[in-house]
């Protein structure tokens, strides 16, 4: 098999057959080899069935049925764990990323690079959401542990052995495109234009977003846990402070008995109260990934596989 599509969707139902056409006519012209694999990640609109029907008409389309929705990460493993291709592309279900561009990514992964990911030139929009993207970028590359390129989402062609190198993840809390600027080899970013969402709605609502927002930061960096240690330790510093104080009133003048500083006194408990919060809850989003990770579950459970 020389090429891999992964597609992952989750009811869009409206732009599987553009979708098809596209991807499929594209291919074609490659001349070569290749395979389609919808990742049906749970959806209850008529997804399923048209990608039977797909599958039907043409035999290199092929499917996994997911027991529920897992979401888009875990669609995406799916479907880089099932497939067999030299080159390996992932490209969103509602046409955002234009598979028209695919021959000049495989083109450059034929030069020698094992990773081709699409850098995010223009987002068409609406402002609050491209804002968003923009400032949690930017917080993950500055404290990430790895170069984690700006603007790139999971749009990209990777090398067989990136992705087996990738498919050896246990982990279950998975933020693909962390995965694969980790794995290293040489890589290169291609511009683009990301299109508009051909139809329906964006199936990432902001559960969805926040969980991979929080996924790419707890699990690249811990520069959440050494922020709070230096809050942490500043604070206690000032607290010292604050008790030696407190002890040199008490004992070393009279002035004490006038009891004033209810204000500090007040301030000083919330800042405290609101600092320890704030810690145990990064400790908490950590504690909560090793707890995923300890129990071992499988990542996702498969309905039924089609063409495989
Ligand atoms: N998707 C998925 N599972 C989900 C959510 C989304 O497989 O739980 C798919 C969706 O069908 C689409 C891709 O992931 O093909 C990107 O989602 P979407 O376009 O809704 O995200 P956005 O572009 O708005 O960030
Ligand atoms: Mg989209």
């Amino acid at each position: 098999m020389k090429y891999s599509i992964v597609l992952p969707v989750y009811n869009e139902e409206q732009n599987l057959p553009h979708l098809y056409k596209r991807v499929s006519s594209v291919m074609e012209k490659l001349n070569e080899n290749y395979e389609v694999i919808f990742v049906n990640d749970g959806s209850f609109d008529r997804t399923p069935s048209i990608l039977k029907e797909l599958h039907e008409k043409n035999k290199k389309v092929k499917v996994i049925n997911f027991s529920r929705n897992f979401g888009h990460q875990i669609a995406v493993t799916a479907g880089m764990a099932n497939s067999s291709g030299d080159y390996l592309a992932i490209l969103d279900g509602d046409l955002q990323d234009p598979p028209e561009i695919l021959p000049d990514f495989f083109d450059k992964a034929k030069e020698g690079f094992d990773v081709v990911y699409a850098v995010r030139k223009k987002r068409k929009e609406n402002f609050l959401k491209r804002s968003a993207y923009s400032l949690f970028y930017k917080i993950l590359h500055s404290i990430a542990d790895i170069d984690i390129p700006l603007d790139s989402g999971d749009f990209c062609v990777m090398s067989s052995r990136v992705v087996k190198a990738i498919n050896s993840f246990p982990e279950r809390n998975r933020f693909v495109r962390g995965f694969r600027s980790w794995v290293g080899f040489r890589q290169v970013g291609v511009e683009y234009e990301r299109d508009k969402r051909f139809s329906g709605e964006s199936k990432y609502g902001l559960r969805k977003m926040f969980k991979l927002a929080f996924d790419g930061i707890f699990s690249f960096s811990f520069v959440p846990l050494q922020v709070m240690f230096y809050l942490g330790s500043v604070s206690l510093f000032f607290s010292i402070l604050g008790s030696l104080w407190a002890i040199y009133m008490r004992f070393f003048t009279t002035a004490y008995s006038r009891v004033p500083g209810f204000a500090t006194t007040i301030i000083l408990i919330m800042f405290v109260g609101g600092l320890q919060l704030f810690s145990m809850g990064v400790m908490g989003e950590y504690l909560r990934r090793v707890y995923d990770e300890v129990k071992q579950r499988p990542q996702y459970i498969i309905e039924s596989k089609i063409g495989f």
